[in-house]
Parts: structure tokens; C-alpha cells; sequence
């Protein structure tokens, strides 16, 4: 099974779009490659697994592939910075939470965003989750985008 990487993204991960060129075929913005090589390559440059991506639909394989999220310790740490961010901001009278408005408005940035990774619905910077869910940053008042700088930021009552 084939699947496609695209190639600004793998312009990201030093090395990466090197391996790719020598093994894959080359399709304008994409590179095609067997998923066992992908695989290899992955292995090679010391990236963490990813799973493979559903197809668009049951006839149409390859697929695309987007760039690796953070390790596994990236992310951890990453969660236990956001558990203290908010903390501290709660502590301090704010609110928990965004309003809806706000919460919509981030959402809306993040799809439109090369970071975000459409088939896992993360952020390839931070990992974090970018959908509806309450214990996710997009909620969370005292989190902001992990982009320098942030396309969006921590919010107070009244900005
Ligand atoms: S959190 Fe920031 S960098 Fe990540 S996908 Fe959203 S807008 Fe892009």
C-alpha cells in the first residue's frame, strides 16, 4: 500500500525529505512511497510510529500522511505544563474555561493552520488535541497556541 507524505511538512523533520526523495516518487507537493518504507524511514531518523492513516474512501488508497506529532515525552510534558498553566490561572479569578465565541474562533484559526493534522485533529507543534472536547487546550482559558508567535492567545474576561 502506497500513501502520500507531503513535502512541506516533511521539510519540517531534518533528514527527512532527503530519505523520502531516495525512495519515494516524486508527485509535485507530495511524495509517493510503499507504507513499509515510510516505516523504515521512520525507524532510520528515530520518529515515533504512526499509525496508518484511513483512506479517503474504501477504493481510494494511498492516502495522505502528515508529519509526526511530538514524542510521547513532548507530550506528556507538554500536558503537565498546560495542568499548571491552568492552575495558576484559576488561582488567580479566572475563569476555567473560554466562552463559546472565543472557543469557535480558536477552532477556526487551527483548521486553517499548516500545523494542524486533519486525520488526528492535533497540532503537530504541541500534540494537543484541537477539537471539542473539554479537557483539551482550545477550551482551556489559560492556554495559547504553541506558534511563535501564537495565532491565538491565553484568554482573560474583557480581551
Ligand atoms: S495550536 Fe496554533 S500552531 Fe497548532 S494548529 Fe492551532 S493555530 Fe496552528
Amino acid at each position: 500500500m502506497k500513501v502520500y507524505v507531503d513535502k512541506k511538512v516533511a521539510a519540517k523533520t531534518t533528514g527527512l525529505a532527503e530519505k523520502l526523495a531516495a525512495l519515494g516518487e516524486d508527485n509535485g507537493h507530495f511524495v509517493t512511497i510503499e507504507w513499509a518504507d515510510y516505516g523504515k524511514i521512520r525507524h532510520q531518523l528515530g520518529l515515533p510510529p504512526v499509525e496508518f492513516p484511513k483512506p479517503v474512501n474504501k477504493a481510494a488508497a494511498p492516502v495522505l500522511v502528515h508529519p509526526p506529532l511530538p514524542g510521547l515525552g513532548t507530550m506528556a510534558k507538554n500536558a503537565a505544563m498546560a495542568v499548571a498553566q491552568t492552575v495558576i490561572h484559576s488561582l488567580t479569578g479566572n475563569p476555567l474555561y473560554v466562552p463559546e465565541g472565543v472557543f469557535n474562533q480558536r477552532q477556526t484559526i487551527c483548521r486553517g493552520c499548516d500545523e494542524f493534522l486533519p486525520d488526528v485533529r492535533r497540532c503537530s507543534i504541541c500534540g494537543c488535541n484541537c477539537t471539542n472536547t473539554w479537557v483539551g487546550k482550545m477550551r482551556l482559558a489559560s492556554q495559547k497556541c504553541p506558534s511563535t508567535p501564537p495565532k491565538w492567545d491565553v484568554w482573560t474576561p474583557g480581551t
